[in-house]
């Protein structure tokens, strides 16, 4: 059986200069890798392959599909891409689909000539699929799955999948040619988050936080430096620094083992700790992101967001004076955001001045509580590259044009389109970007 996991291509294309490895599908692969021999990872999307896979198909194939599993950064026209490639098979195949926007909606995918979705999480379960997915009495058997038995829609019994991050396999590398990516490597070390941010799936997909362990971590560093010759590596958790201990004992091997390296690390305020990041600028961590999202305690507190915007501003000077260079996100549009909430935006990107800035408009993503609320939003799509509003409202686009006139004062440049990355190499520590796009991770940290 020749088995196909793959990245479908994003659409449009992810800029070619800051393409990551795609980790999610690795994972996924390592974990079916376990049981059977003949497993290959496609990247169509740094292959920059359109909708056919057919080149890669022998007589009998298993397609598995990771799709936004740990970073959406895809768009409605890439879903509809995935139903053409699979429209498109020339090949006996089957195909599941895994990941957050099948899982929460299944019936489409299914109607697009998908065989099986597993719903929620699937390295526990992807094996027994893949073995039986020829076999539909025996796919019955197998929890948490959604297929087609003729016309009939099965869905299988719901059982609870704790998230059991810390019980996979390393990622392994070797599926793809590493030297297709940016430099900057990239890991992830924990899944899920103890926020509740309303939109966003992390805590409702994964449900608990679960990490690997300080050694197993610190292992998967040395072979990104020995084998890979990393210089720099990004920690892609969706929240690196929940468990203090743990974040503490990395550095600790870190500074145990002599690694000579530069991270990064995605974090929330809700988990600061001065301790915990002084620690970690000590063993080579130099970039740090908070996703801020809203100056407006309004709008915060109906993002469940809970942060207090006074702590906010004291956090970013305090890890600023550490020297960390500090990226922010903010959501610009979110459901019930008026003028004076956006001014209060204003008001706290002139006060804490972040080193980079990603501007959102908010992508409605499929099971977040936002999406079920806002049924009525005309534009509910997976757009999240994109430069508009949700909604069209002229003051409010009026104060947002304000507030980039503002950052542009202020010395940002101001990036809404796709952008040669590597020209941005090797400049000044201080420079300033607000970006509605997603920003190179590694840009301008030094070793001091
Ligand atoms: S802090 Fe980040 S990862 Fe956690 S729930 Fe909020 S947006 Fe999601």
């Amino acid at each position: 059986m020749n088995i196909l996991v793959v990245n479908p291509p994003n659409k449009p294309f992810t800029n070619e200069t800051i393409l990551a490895e795609p980790l999610d599908v690795l994972q996924i692969a390592t974990v079916v890798k376990e049981r059977f021999n003949n497993v290959r990872v496609i990247d169509m999307d740094v292959n920059r392959m359109e909708n056919n896979i057919n080149e890669y198909l022998e007589s009998k194939n298993v397609i598995v599909f990771v799709y936004d599993y740990q970073l959406p950064l895809h768009t409605s026209e890439a879903i509809n891409n995935i139903f053409e490639i699979i429209k498109n098979l020339n090949r006996e195949s089957k195909v599941i689909m895994v990941g957050k926007t099948s899982t929460y909606s299944y019936s489409k995918f299914l109607e697009n000539g998908v065989d099986v979705v597993i719903k929620g999480i699937a390295e526990e379960l992807i094996n027994d699929v893949i073995e039986n997915v020829f076999d539909k009495d025996k796919l019955n058997k197998i929890p948490n799955i959604v297929y087609k038995d003729n016309e009939k829609v099965v869905i299988t019994k719901q059982v609870f999948m704790p998230n059991n991050y810390n019980k996979l396999p390393m990622i392994d590398r070797e599926f793809v040619d590493i030297s297709k990516y940016m430099e900057t490597r990239t890991i992830i070390t924990s899944r899920g988050c103890i926020g509740g941010c309303k939109f966003c799936t992390t805590p409702y997909y994964f449900r608990k936080w679960c990490g690997k362990s300080p050694v197993e971590v610190v292992d998967e560093i040395e072979i990104l430096i020995k084998k890979y010759k990393a210089k720099q590596i990004i920690f892609l958790d969706d929240n690196a620094t929940v468990d203090k201990k743990r974040m503490m004992r990395i550095c600790n091997l870190i500074r145990k083992r002599k690694i000579k390296c530069l991270f990064g690390a995605l974090c929330s305020i809700k988990c600061y700790d001065a301790e915990m990041l002084e620690e970690m600028y000590k063993v080579g961590f130099r970039w740090i992101h908070f996703g801020l999202e809203s100056g407006s305690p309004k709008i915060l507190k109906m993002m469940n967001k809970e942060m207090d915007v006074k702590r906010v501003e004291e956090i970013i000077k305090e890890v600023k004076d550490m020297g960390y260079r500090v990226r922010t996100s903010f959501i610009l549009d979110y459901p019930g955001t008026k003028v004076e909430d956006l001014k209060k935006t204003r008001k706290l990107l002139k006060s804490i001045k972040p080193h980079e800035l990603r501007l959102h408009y908010l992508a409605y993503r499929y099971g977040t509580p936002v999406y079920e609320e806002n049924g009525n939003v005309i534009n509910k799509t997976q757009y999240i590259h994109g430069n508009k509003p949700n909604i069209e409202n002229k003051d409010l686009e009026h104060e947002i044009e304000l507030l980039l006139k503002n950052l542009k004062k202020e010395g940002y440049e101001i990036i809404t389109d796709n952008v040669d990355w590597m020209k941005y190499n090797n400049q000044d520590k201080e420079m300033k970007v607000a970006a509605f796009v997603p920003i190179k991770y590694g840009m301008c940290w030094y070793e001091e």
